[in-house]
């Protein structure tokens, strides 16, 4: 399977990073997102970082532009890749509409952080063509997919999902549908741990960041990655992660829900942990 037409639906930092890396390795993508202006702003997005590839040697970015076609719906492809908001009914009724307008062959990939692979293939017809395919933020710099098969994902999709993962010049890491995957299994923990450490103020934000950079030798803190994935996602995937765990550990600390509460979402709102210009 080559997917030559891929539908990418959700154009936040997701979706826009996901749509820029398929559109770069030659195949036409639409993208759709039916909240005014966001499509827009996606696209501005996949510009400004296609732009900034370029003066690094990377491609015309005009030419990988002309790739990436806005759709008004959801609209027929040989894949689709769902980014849209971590929430599962909200996904959930998005794969029941995707697998009415999609081809009986097309494969419906979600990128979700969390939410069970094997729910959102449940609502499908073709429960055998469903898998995650979980990318990394930002999309464009970040070499891993984690993979996810669903109880009912067939070998085939399976297959077809990894070699597009090769193709898109990623690394494929396949995972087992259990909540969190592999990734932020680890991850949340880590970030969550990092929130109380600050809430109880064992050390101010830059302390605490400068201890996994310097101390574990990470390239950023977990407190300002945080504020890259977004508070208001973190929190959601720790929810997914408490309830799927049935293990009270994985709660949200409560700084976090309060920033969430406050609108303090990270870089995508101006504000979280830290302040963004
Ligand atoms: P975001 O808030 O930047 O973007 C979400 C987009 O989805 C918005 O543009 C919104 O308008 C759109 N949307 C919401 N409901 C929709 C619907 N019903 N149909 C179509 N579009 C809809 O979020 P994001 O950070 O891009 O995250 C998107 C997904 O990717 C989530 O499932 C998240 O867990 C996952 N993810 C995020 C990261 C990260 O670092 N942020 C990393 C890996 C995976």
């Amino acid at each position: 399977m080559t997917f030559e037409h891929v539908l990418v639906v959700g154009a936040g930092q997701m979706g826009g990073g996901i749509a820029q890396v398929v559109a770069a390795s030659g195949r036409r993508v639409s993208l759709y997102d039916p909240y005014p202006g966001a499509v827009e702003r996606g696209l501005a997005a996949i510009e400004k970082s296609l732009t900034r590839l370029a003066e690094k040697g990377g491609a015309d970015p005009a030419e990988t532009m002309a790739r990436v076609f806005t759709a008004a719906a959801l609209v027929p492809a040989d894949l689709m890749i769902e980014a849209i908001t971590e929430e599962a009914a909200a996904k959930e009724e998005l794969f029941r509409r995707a697998d009415e307008v999609m081809p009986p062959a097309a494969i419906l990939a979600s990128n979700t952080s969390s939410i069970p692979i094997t729910s959102l293939a449940a609502v499908t017809g073709r429960p055998e063509r469903v898998i995650g395919m979980h990318f990394f933020n930002p999309v464009p710099v970040l070499r891993l997919v984690e993979v996810i098969r669903a109880v009912q994902t067939s070998d085939e999709t399976a297959a077809a999902i990894v070699q597009l993962a090769r193709d898109l010049g990623k690394e494929p890491a396949e995972a087992r549908d259990f909540p969190g995957f592999i990734s932020n299994r680890i991850l949340m923990p880590f970030i969550n741990e990092a929130a109380y450490a600050l809430m109880e103020g064992v050390g101010d934000a830059e302390a605490i960041d400068v201890v996994a950079k310097l101390g574990f030798a990470h390239p950023m803190g977990p407190l300002a990655l945080a504020d890259l994935i977004g508070l208001d996602t973190c929190v959601a995937i720790m929810e997914v992660l408490q309830r799927g765990l049935g293990n009270p550990k994985y709660a949200p600390c409560p700084l976090l829900r309060q920033y969430v509460q406050a609108g303090r979402l990270g870089r995508k709102s101006g504000r979280g942990f830290y302040s963004y210009g």
